[in-house]
């Protein structure tokens, strides 16, 4: 039996993780858990699975008895009785578990893109120096990674697609004037406020992008980005003699939260509803609009820029996304304020831990005086 730690517990993914874990109780069980506020969840999840550790990562006092504070992510992502972390916390938060987990030898069920955004080359030290290993979570990245199970030729251009998010169609006039309510409104996945806002401006795919760069070591040219209305198709390989493998299904997380536990292996699951190609077509592809959707854009450049520039990039996201949602800020006015925190930051070469941490800080300040 496998131990799971399951950072980031009463949100979508963690929800989705306790879905797939209750059909597998032979394979996995609980050794601890963590949410970020919603105490009373996670005291119904804890009474379920009976933990051995549980906490409240983003209160700063315990509540009912459950210790709290950041530095309960890391506790219960290194607990010896852990296999696999399911890191689901939301942005930068989830780093220094991440971090600490591989220095462990855990496997890191990764759904916090923005780890790897922010530090891809810390992440992948602390798994070298400590024998633990990055699975992705996040669907396309997923999928790519099935599309590789037994290749033995090397990749050479991976395309990710996009399901261009709730105004795909929309003119850039009235994309600018979007209201939460319609940003929160996505077409084919149900997910947490934060990356249902990025799927909206497409700042969620130029993370991705990011985070395919880290993950399967490829050039930035060789990862692309395709729109694809009904999101069946997850991510296409292409491999050094031009075949293409892409890996298919109706759009759920619990394939790849399930897949991510069980790499290279797979269980046998009937949680998911069964492929119908009649029922899923047809199929459409198109270009993304750079023009209307600047953060996609803004994010790409960042990752080529490289050293902190990603960091930046993810935090000025960040918070321009957070008052967005208090309604503080306009759809339009994100990727201005990514655009500006960017120039006015640049990009120190190299990143180390300090660096991206003092990077993070110093955007984030940008970030809310600009937006004021
Ligand atoms: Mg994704």
């Amino acid at each position: 039996m496998r131990g799971i730690a399951l950072l980031g517990s009463t949100g979508s993914i963690g929800r989705s993780t306790l879905k797939v874990l209750k059909r597998h109780r032979e394979e996995f069980r609980i050794v601890t858990l963590t949410a970020g506020r919603n105490s009373g969840l996670l005291e119904a999840q804890c009474a379920e699975w009976s933990p051995r550790f549980a906490g409240l990562a983003g209160v700063s006092a315990a509540i009912n008895g459950i210790p709290s504070g950041p530095e309960v992510l890391i506790e219960a992502a290194t607990h010896p009785e852990v296999d696999v972390v399911v890191n689901a916390v939301v942005g930068a938060a989830g780093l220094d578990a991440t971090l600490a987990a591989l220095r462990a030898g855990k496997r890191v069920a990764l759904a916090n893109k923005e780890t790897l955004v922010m530090a891809g080359d810390l992440v992948a030290e602390s798994a070298l120096e400590g024998g633990g290993e990055v699975v992705p979570v996040d669907s396309e990245h997923s999928a790519v990674l099935q599309c590789l199970a037994g290749a033995e030729s090397p990749l050479s251009r991976l395309i990710l697609t996009a399901s261009g998010g709730p105004f795909r169609e929309w003119d850039a006039e009235r994309v600018t004037a979007a209201t939460v309510s319609e940003a929160l409104n996505h077409p084919t996945w149900n997910m947490g406020h934060k990356i249902t806002v990025d799927s909206a401006t497409l700042a969620n795919k130029a993370l991705e992008v990011i985070e395919a760069h880290f993950l399967f070591g490829l050039p930035y040219d060789a990862v692309e980005v395709v729109v694809h209305p009904q999101s069946i198709i997850h991510g296409f390989a292409e491999f050094c003699d031009g075949s293409v493998v892409a890996q298919l299904g109706f759009p759920t997380m619990e394939l790849p939260i399930l897949y991510a536990l069980t790499h290279p292996r797979r269980l046998p699951d009937d949680g998911v509803r069964r492929f119908d190609p009649v029922a899923a077509g047809p199929l459409t592809f198109e270009p993304v609009r750079t023009d209307v959707f600047r953060a996609f854009g803004l994010g790409l450049a960042a990752g080529r820029a490289g050293g902190t520039a990603p960091a930046v990039f993810n935090a000025a996201n960040e918070v321009a996304v957070a008052a967005f949602l208090e309604g503080r800020l306009s759809f339009g006015a994100i990727a201005d304020v990514i655009d500006r925190v960017l120039e006015r930051e640049g990009s120190e070469p190299v990143a180390t831990l300090e660096a991206v941490r003092a990077a993070d800080h110093r955007a984030r300040v940008q970030a809310e005086e600009v937006i004021a």
